[in-house]
């Protein structure tokens, strides 16, 4: 194919491809272990698996209702008001996604208009400031402090103006592993009441939390709740990344708008996965232990890379751990982490991509979603570094 003959001006001037898509084709290239890219070594439950053969088979494979199919909308919301005690209507208050990924992009789009400013607290997943960005919105950073990536709300009242619209919230914490507090809701009540401030909480990783905490949903706290987009994703709960469902609960005129949008940017997501997911909801346990599944692994992990030369606080949740290798090396954490990959054959991601500007505290980002073999192969190459 030639050069195109049209030029046009780029919408997001900064940004390139994904680090996640970057380190997990050169962890391919070079046959490296990957810990880079979030996604579970190991299949998904046979259970599930015969659940979305069983909707295939028995006709499950026209559209689905824009909104998402209403038994697993039923279902969520059942979950949802048994777990975080709040009663969303299925009706009008749930919309099944493809991805929290498209309920994070559609949620901004629908919702904010240009010149309103929202607050990212950084380091931050990669998507939020983009969508920001592309609705001609403003996007504010506040920093984590390291060591615990705690949020600094004395920080976060001297940023907010009359301009504040959203404020994007990720607990569990990714790339940190931090979650979110019961006083940090509380601080987060104090500080939006009376406003028209939103909040767009990416709670995808809500069933992985660790040491005996609790997942601080949004949906545990009324007034929060009634001002916020609340996202989730069964990629992280059921091992199923590769299928791409997840959803949004908003209260009624905020999923107004979000449907008006989602309408026209998919329409309605894969019908007999939601099927499956809507039948597999009964079985409780299956998200109910998942904490446990995943403390399990990064207990594992810890004690394997213990008395190498990377530090590390536990995550706290998500299955992701970071690594200090400031007594390695002085390099950037972008070359370190390629070198790695390339020299040592193991794959991870850098943390400074999950700043807005140059800040690089010499970490990288592991992810223990994996077999106990491989975070045994793993241990053992971090040991020899
Ligand atoms: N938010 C966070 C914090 C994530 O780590 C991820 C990805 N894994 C997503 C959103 C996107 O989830 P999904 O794959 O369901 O689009
Ligand atoms: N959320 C996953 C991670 O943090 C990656 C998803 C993606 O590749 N976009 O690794």
């Amino acid at each position: 194919m030639p050069d195109s003959s049209v030029s046009l001006n780029s919408k997001l001037p900064r940004v390139g491809t994904t680090i996640f898509t970057v380190m997990s084709k050169l962890a391919a290239d070079e046959g490296a272990l990957n810990l880079s890219q979030g996604f579970p070594d190991f299949d998904s439950p046979k259970g599930l698996i015969d659940l979305v053969s069983k909707a295939l088979k028995s006709g499950e494979n026209q559209y689905a209702p824009m909104a998402g199919l209403m038994d697993l909308r039923e279902k969520i919301a059942e979950k949802t008001e048994k777990l975080y005690g709040t009663a969303y209507d299925p009706e009008s208050e749930i919309t099944i996604t493809a991805g929290a990924t498209q309920a994070i992009f559609t949620a901004i789009l629908a919702s904010l208009q240009e010149d309103d400013e929202v607050i990212i607290f950084t380091p931050a997943y990669d998507c939020y400031e983009p969508a920001v960005e592309l609705v001609g919105a403003k996007v504010v950073f506040v920093p984590l402090k390291a060591p615990d990536f705690k949020i600094n709300w004395e920080e976060v009242k001297k940023v907010i103006n009359g301009k504040t619209r959203m404020i994007i919230l990720n607990s569990p914490h990714n790339p940190t592993g931090a979650t979110l507090s019961h006083k940090d809701l509380l601080e987060l009540d104090h500080i939006t009441q009376g406003s028209n401030i939103m909040i767009l909480s990416d709670e995808v990783y809500e069933h992985m939390v660790f040491d005996g905490e609790r997942h601080e949903s949004l949906a545990r706290n009324k007034n929060l709740a009634e001002r916020s987009f609340i996202i989730s994703s069964f990629g992280k709960t059921y091992h199923t990344t590769g299928w791409k469902i997840g959803y949004c609960l908003a209260p009624k005129d905020l999923m107004k708008e979000f449907r008006k949008t989602h309408q026209y940017n998919v329409f309605a997501v894969n019908r007999p996965i939601q099927k499956a997911y809507a039948d597999y909801l009964d079985n409780e346990a299956a998200y109910l232990e998942l904490s446990d599944f995943y403390q399990e692994k990064r207990d594992l992990f810890i004690k394997l890379i213990e008395g190498s030369r990377f530090d590390f606080i536990p995550a706290k949740g998500t299955y992701f751990q970071m690594l200090s290798y400031d007594k390695i090396s002085d390099e950037a954490d972008t070359d370190f982490a390629v070198r790695l990959t390339k020299e040592h054959k193991i794959a991870s991601i850098p943390i400074s991509v999950f700043y807005n500007k140059d800040v690089d505290p010499k970490m990288l980002r592991f992810c223990f979603a994996k077999q106990n073999s491989t975070l045994e192969q793993a241990a053992e190459i971090l040991h020899k570094i």
